[in-house]
């Protein structure tokens, strides 16, 4: 069965996708059958691996609609790496959710024929805590969080905290805090050194070890479709995001046992 990893922040550009596009790219390089579903009506993850905002078959058909979640799932450019697309339909999908029953567990159903087929399974949420982000939980393992380490990164994460346990006692009790991530790191500033050092006295051993560096690659590889692994796999980013699917790997295969 695949481990089903929740990326979420309600807080916006804090590199979500960034992650799930490079580190779902990476865990597929160590021949893991990765699966990235984008779950953002920004349908960054979807345009960031080559495909485009609208006009293919998305997750809106998955989770609206009711479809196999099989008849939208895409080749992502590596033998192991699939992506299952956003597009912009998706904005009204909380409202048009709402209606449905059983509206948390649309994603969780969805899984049920296709978690086998995979060992990794990362959901790219969108930056807020609405019904997309509640069905992400309802499907996961863990939560993953990106934080970016500058001032306000703690900003709201007890609010998140508190939506992951709300998540556990009502829809989904084996939901687990997998790891916070730390992005756009940079070492030269003192601010980043500060943040980090309170973020990991806050969260202890939950921090994931490798921290990812604020990498211009990494912000230049989306808009050629491409993880960074494919763009420019010797730049500090690609080393960063292949160092952290290890990591990932060790731990992760370890919590769900
Ligand atoms: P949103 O909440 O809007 O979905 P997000 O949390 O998914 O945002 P990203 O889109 O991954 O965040 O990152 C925000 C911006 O920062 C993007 O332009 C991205 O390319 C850039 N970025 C992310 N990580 C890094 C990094 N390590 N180094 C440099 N730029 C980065
Ligand atoms: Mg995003």
């Amino acid at each position: 069965m695949g481990i089903v990893v929740a990326i979420v922040n309600q807080k916006g550009g804090v590199g979500k996708t960034t992650t799930a596009v490079n580190l779902g790219a990476a865990l597929a390089a160590l021949e893991k059958r990765t699966l990235v579903i984008d779950l953002d009506p920004q349908a960054n993850a979807t345009s960031g691996t080559g495909f485009p905002k609208r006009g293919i078959p998305s997750m809106y058909g998955v989770l609206v609609e009711g479809h196999d979640i099989h008849t939208v799932v895409q080749d992502a450019g590596l033998p192991t790496f699939r992506l299952a697309p956003s597009s912009i339909d998706l904005v009204g999908a909380d409202l048009e959710l709402s209606e449905i029953d059983g509206r948390e567990g649309r994603l969780r159903v969805a899984l049920e024929i296709a978690r086998d087929e995979y060992d990794f399974i990362l959901i790219d949420c969108p930056p807020s805590l609405g019904l997309l982000t509640v069905n992400a939980l309802t499907a996961a393992d863990v939560v993953v969080v990106p934080l970016q380490a500058e001032y306000y990164a703690l900003e709201g994460v007890s609010q998140l905290v508190d939506t992951v346990d709300r998540v556990r006692e009502t829809l989904n009790p084996e939901l687990e805090i997998g790891g916070i991530i730390l992005t756009m790191f940079d070492e030269r500033v003192n601010l980043s050194r500060q943040v980090a050092d309170e973020i990991r006295n806050f969260f202890a051993e939950r921090v994931f070890e490798t921290v990812i560096p604020r990498n211009v690659r990494l912000a230049e590889a989306p808009s050629f479709g491409k993880p960074i692994l494919m763009y420019d796999v010797k730049s500090r980013g690609s080393e960063a995001y292949i160092q952290l699917a290890q990591e990932f790997t060790r731990r992760l295969e370890v919590v769900i046992q």
